[in-house]
């Protein structure tokens, strides 16, 4: 066996809910605008338009309910997400095949440095600034599809201090799962290992230092985090 030249952190894992068992994190593709109302929001119309995907590192994802608040920004807001794991992967996936591929969930924060993220949408310049920075991917543990199936409706929200900033329902997605999976294994190949953060209802917002989120996916899990 070759050995490395240098040591590094290592495969970024998920843990998975109710087993000592982790899951490994490959790659992580990011829908934007996937709920109308959202779309509407942030200045965009909610027509269906082909969906278009970014991403945050692997390393990015979080477990300790913390959040810290990140350098560079001013205006940091909450994207409520569902998180879909893929346990097989594929090129040219087929609409009928795609949820055969998908291990299991989770509930995430897409954490998004709004103010960098706008300045590279003014200049036509890549979000990774606003979008993959550490820790901006809160998740809760992952829990299979073999115990609670494959999520296509239900309540999505998120409170901050209490307050309902967030609700949405997954019914509402524009590109449903079996959809985002078939397209993006059209222009990537898919692995074992890859999450799809799926988009975020209307409500985003900024968060401050101290702020509690309590995000809920109906049927999926709580996510709780402190912003530090
Ligand atoms: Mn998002």
């Amino acid at each position: 066996m070759s050995q490395h030249v240098i040591e590094t952190p290592g495969q970024p894992v998920a843990p998975v809910r109710g087993s000592s068992a982790t899951f490994p994190v490959r790659r992580i593709y990011c829908i934007g605008r996937n709920y109308a109302a959202h779309a509407v929001e942030m200045g965009h119309d909610p027509d269906r338009e082909p969906p278009f995907f970014f991403q945050k590192n692997p390393d990015n994802i979080d477990f300790s309910g913390e959040f810290p608040y990140p350098p560079m920004s001013t205006d940091v807001h909450h994207e409520i997400e569902l998180v879909i794991a893929l346990g097989r992967g594929g090129a040219y996936i087929t609409i009928e095949d795609a949820l055969d591929h998908v291990w299991g969930y989770g509930v995430g924060l897409d954490m998004t440095r709004r103010d960098l993220q706008g300045e590279a949408k003014k200049l036509g310049r890549p979000w990774e600034i606003g979008k993959a920075f550490e820790r901006s991917a809160p998740m809760t543990p992952l829990i299979p599809a073999s115990e609670i199936g494959h999520p296509t409706q239900g309540a999505i929200t998120l409170k901050v201090n209490g307050q309902l900033r967030q609700a949405g329902d997954l019914n509402q997605m524009i590109w449903k799962t079996q959809e985002m999976i078939a397209y993006l294994s059209a222009h990537f190949s898919l692995a074992a290992g890859d999450l799809i953060m799926s988009g975020t209802p209307s409500g985003v917002g900024p968060v401050q230092r101290g702020d509690v989120l309590v995000g809920h996916i109906e049927g999926v899990d709580t996510l709780n985090v402190r912003v530090v």
